[in-house]
């Protein structure tokens, strides 16, 4: 039995942890946050086996200059953050060449391609099953150029086994009733799942990891002190933990870590936002992707969420809650059952931190310096999908048995 210190209690962590507890170790999961404190609380609750399209790919990037132009659209940058994201927007553009795009998808699928089955096997485990629905989820669009658009896409899901249907304009009728007559093209994907409340999925697993014997902390992770060529302690905003294994999951957070244990990470911030309406008078049945605003509406517990868009502008600048409201402008256009004005009582918004590499993939596996820490961080837009997955990963490579997947092109020497 070892001594684990797990740094992060985001979906990614609490996944480690309690696969790590299931083989018998002793964990210590350190957030000064707590559980969800991070991105892992106000994501869009999508568990899609199909989002294997990389973020950086030849159609998308067609589009970037458009989007740019326009202060509100589904990607911004902030101007005075743009030299420091720079160098790696630089390597998000050179990963999106055609045979880099078609391996990242295949490694995608082999990460993703189990999220639901993965989430329900957790779910059980920590009592959360309620919070898992399977229903599919639905790519809606306005416009046949939209929609065609998006085709590549779909042609890269279909290759790596994923049935994508697509649906005219009865049939998204009969499937999605509340969604606006201007839609006429869709895809949907029914394998795909959702999470109705990943904040308290968090929670259920962060008890669950505290009923099993292992304890979480709110203490800040800043130092990695090594010896011999392993990590020997962590310490803390508070205290130093003696440790055997090291798990880093900090998401968005865990690039300065990771360059302690020698490995340097191009780890960028990818904000996005959410609203969402508590009782709202239009709900889908089914998880909704915007082909045309590039937004999320999932219909969660007690409330429709509206979650998306991408701005660069780091982990420390306030928040842009303009972008939030874009969301509900879109929205509103989506569902006509959504009134023009909505009290303000009934709407929360939340801004969150993708963790995310250039080439869309995460990194998980053990760093290049000390044999006993182990990455597991940099998801991006897929962590809640993939994180009870990664969690089984890291458990696998804790107790030195082949992991599930090929992770080459996981690899934190990748870049
Ligand atoms: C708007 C939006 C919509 C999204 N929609 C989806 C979706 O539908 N489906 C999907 O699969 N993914 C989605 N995502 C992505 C997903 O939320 C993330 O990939 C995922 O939550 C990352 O999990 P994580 O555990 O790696 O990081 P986080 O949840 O961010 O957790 C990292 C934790 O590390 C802690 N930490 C930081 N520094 C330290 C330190 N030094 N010491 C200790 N702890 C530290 C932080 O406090 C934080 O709690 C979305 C994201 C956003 C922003």
């Amino acid at each position: 039995m070892a001594e684990i210190i797990v740094i992060g209690a985001g979906i990614v962590g609490l996944s480690a942890a309690l696969a790590l507890q299931r083989d018998g170790h002793r964990i210590t999961v350190l957030d000064p946050a707590g559980p969800a404190g991070g991105a892992s609380s106000g994501n869009a609750g999508w568990l899609s086996g199909a989002s294997v399209v990389p973020m950086s790919y030849p159609g998308m990037l067609k589009s970037v200059p458009g989007w740019l132009m326009d202060p509100l659209g589904p990607l911004s940058v902030r101007w005075a953050y743009l030299p420091k994201a720079t160098p790696w927007l630089w390597r998000f553009i050179k990963a999106g060449t055609r045979p880099q795009i078609e391996r990242q998808a295949t490694a995608l699928r082999q990460l993703l391609g189990t999220s639901v089955e993965a989430h329900r096997e957790l779910a059980r485990r920590v009592g959360a099953q309620h919070l898992i629905q399977q229903q599919g989820s639905l790519w809606v669009y306005r416009t046949q150029a939209a929609f065609q658009a998006d085709a590549g896409g779909a042609a890269l899901r279909r290759a790596r086994g994923v049935v994508v249907e697509d649906l005219d304009a009865d049939a998204i009728r009969q499937l999605e009733p509340s969604l606006s007559r201007e839609i006429k093209f869709a895809r949907f994907v029914a394998e795909n799942g959702h999470c109705t409340d990943p904040a308290a999925l968090c929670h259920l697993i962060a008890e669950a990891i505290v009923r099993e014997g292992g304890q979480i902390l709110p203490e800040r992770a800043v130092a990695l002190d090594q010896r011999d060529g392993k990590v020997v302690s962590v310490r803390t905003d508070r205290a130093n933990h003696p440790s055997d294994w090291v798990v880093l999951a900090a998401g968005a957070w865990s690039a300065p870590l990771a360059v302690q244990l020698g490995d340097r990470i191009p780890l960028e911030t990818e904000r996005g936002y959410h609203l969402e309406i508590t009782d709202a008078q239009a709900m889908p049945r089914v998880p909704i992707m915007s082909g045309e605003g590039k937004f999320a509406a999932t219909p969660m517990a007690g409330r429709l969420r509206l979650a998306g868009t991408v701005e660069f502008a780091g982990l420390a600048a306030a928040p842009d809650w303009r972008r939030a409201e874009l969301l509900l402008r879109h929205a509103q256009a989506l569902f006509p059952a959504l009134p023009a004005t909505i009290a303000e009582a009934r709407l929360s918004r939340w801004l969150g931190h993708r963790p995310s590499t250039p080439d869309s993939l995460p990194v998980i596996g053990r760093s290049r310096q000390a044999a006993n820490a182990i990455h597991a961080f940099g998801h991006g837009h897929v962590g809640l999908a993939g994180g009870p997955h990664s969690g089984r990963i890291v458990a696998d490579l804790v107790a030195g048995r082949p992991p599930s997947i090929d992770l080459t092109p996981f690899s934190p020497g990748r870049f």
